[in-house]
């Protein structure tokens, strides 16, 4: 026991025996100061510092199998000493627990005496346990030594001393407000009468008191009189022999919590050495092994059918939390109109922001192209030309006019209205048109909607106006479409004659002079090639030249 845990003893120990002697319960009410001395007695740790829990029910090994399984394990390695646990008394709870029992205690030995002890134990989260302390209670008198108690080495219960019971109650009838019942007789001593020691429980009455726990002696005269002598409170925590170092073993770190490792802490000087010998001190920090934090997954990002929202799922690779399972906030962001040469695009962005940092998503949808319909053509034919007129289309730029020469379209013209005027046909030729559409600054190439079509010629015959000045005949006449050449034509002779040719870039004539007399003459054109006369007398004038 003292090489394997180091327990060591401090000046109380001294103290305590030789109060016992004198029959009170020193090492209970533990304070340096009862010496002079300044330093006297310190919580040793955290472990052992306050927040104990009193146990308010059954404080029997029976019913308290945790404490009884951490005080085995902390002494598994314990040869020589007999520890027997006869109450449970509190708990604390640190990282793990912290166990006070009332023990009978006895070396494994011939005529060995026992004692009774409050012993601490601390268990680990993983179920290790150690011996922290101990407080006595009460000794067996020294070898040779008289006036002490007679410990009890036998059953502790009440009902196995019906004549300590007796007393007891002697002792205790009468009192009220506080119910107060025997838990364990710890022995007896002689003096002028008898001393019986036990350990009580005492609980105000009232619902929902917390119980505490009490040594206390019964004096017994020789006529039967019985009276409390002490009674002295038990103060959890305060242990008056240590163990001096305690073994905490290596923890590993969570992703949550921190871990430490293995170390040991020495409850005197309060420092943390990394080796059993406690030569190498480190410091506390040293001792812990920061928390891993989670390892993120890959982000896990749910869109709903319409894009309007997304969800956002972030698993820890190692402990497997939902670290993120947050709705997103859905932006609408660049979008990229369909049209009649190009998919559209919209980008749906999905944004959580967590602890500052922000969690983005693109979802891109494709839009279709939109569907073209090539405008519908209507026309109608005028003289020499013809007016093509189309339907709307809706998101086009302008519209084109396009002819089809020489096996292939060529575009004629181009602008934003829907009717176009085709001039300067030639009679009796038909030509195939079609009207094209420029979107996104493109033009479709859909001829779909072409027509073939043919000018109406009104008259191949120029309208004509005549004038005679000074013996010659002038000539003004309007251009007939698709007219390759004029003519001059004069009745003479008794038949038509063509007198002058010109270029249907001309619109007038001057006769040379000639003699005075009537003439018919007509203004011709000549068309694919021919001159168009077969109605020229129709079309003739008669000019009277003086
Ligand atoms: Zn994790």
């Amino acid at each position: 026991m003292e090489k394997k845990h180091n327990v060591i003893k401090r000046t109380l120990a001294g103290m305590t025996a030789v109060m016992c002697m004198a029959g009170c319960l020193p090492a209970l009410a533990a304070n340096a100061e009862d010496k002079g001395e300044s330093y006297g007695y310190h919580e040793a740790s955290e472990q052992v510092a306050g927040g104990w829990e009193v146990v308010r029910g059954d404080t029997s090994p029976e019913s308290n199998p945790d404490a009884v399984a951490a005080l085995d394990n902390a002494l598994k390695y314990l040869d020589g000493v007999a520890y027997t646990p006869v109450a449970v008394l509190a708990r604390q709870c640190v990282a793990g627990t912290n166990y006070c029992m009332l023990c009978k205690v006895k070396p494994v030995a011939p005529k060995a005496k026992p004692s009774y002890q409050l012993v601490y134990i601390y268990e680990d989260l993983k179920g290790d346990a150690e011996f922290i302390g101990r407080t006595t209670v009460l000794n067996s008198p020294s070898e040779g030594a008289t006036g002490g108690y007679s410990v009890n080495d036998g059953d502790t219960s009440l009902s196995a001393h019906e004549d300590v019971l007796a007393a007891f109650n002697k002792a205790m009838d009468g009192r009220v407000g506080v119910d107060v019942r025997p838990i364990a007789y710890l022995g007896s001593q002689l003096v002028a009468g008898m001393n019986h020691m036990l350990l009580c429980k005492s609980t105000v009455v009232y619902p929902g008191a917390e119980p505490s726990y009490s040594i206390m002696i019964v004096y017994e005269d020789f006529n039967g009189n019985a009276q409390l002598s002490t009674s002295q409170k038990i103060d959890f925590g305060n242990i008056s022999e240590f163990n001096r170092t305690i073994h905490y073993i290596a923890n590993e770190p969570t992703c949550t919590k921190d871990g430490n490792i293995e170390y040991w802490y020495n409850t005197s000087s309060y420092k943390y050495y990394s080796d059993e010998k406690c030569e190498n001190e480190i410091s506390y920090e040293d001792t812990i092994v920061k928390s891993l934090g989670h390892d993120f997954d890959k982000p896990v990002w749910t869109w709903s059918d319409d894009h309007t929202s997304a969800h956002l799922t972030v698993k820890c690779n190692r402990c497997g939390a939902k670290v993120i399972d947050e709705d997103a906030v859905v932006t609408k962001k660049q979008v990229y109109p369909a049209t009649y040469t190009g998919t559209g695009f919209i980008s749906y962005v999905g944004t959580v922001i967590i602890d500052g940092e922000s969690w983005e998503n693109n979802c891109i949808v494709a839009l279709p192209k939109l569907t073209y319909t090539a405008p519908a053509i209507s026309y109608e034919k005028c003289d020499g030309a013809v007016k093509l007129s189309w339907t709307e289309v809706e998101g086009v730029d302008e519209y084109g006019v396009a002819g089809y020469t020489g096996g292939k379209w060529k575009l004629l013209d181009y602008g934003k209205g829907t009717s176009y005027v085709l001039k300067n046909l030639k009679a009796g030729t038909s030509y195939k048109v079609a009207v094209v559409a420029k979107a996104g600054g493109q033009w479709i190439k859909d001829f779909s909607n072409a027509v073939t079509v043919t000018p109406e010629i009104v008259s191949y015959y120029p309208k004509f106006r005549t004038q005679v000045m000074n013996g010659k005949i002038c000539y003004k006449w309007e251009a007939v479409p698709g007219a390759e050449k004029y003519a001059i034509a004069l009745y003479q002779a008794n038949k038509w004659q063509i007198v002058k040719q010109l270029d249907s870039s001309v619109y007038t004539y001057t006769s040379p002079k000639i003699s005075g007399g009537y003439y018919s003459t007509v203004v011709v054109a000549k068309i694919n090639g021919k001159w168009v006369t077969a109605q020229a007398p129709a079309h003739a004038v008669t000019v009277s030249v003086n």
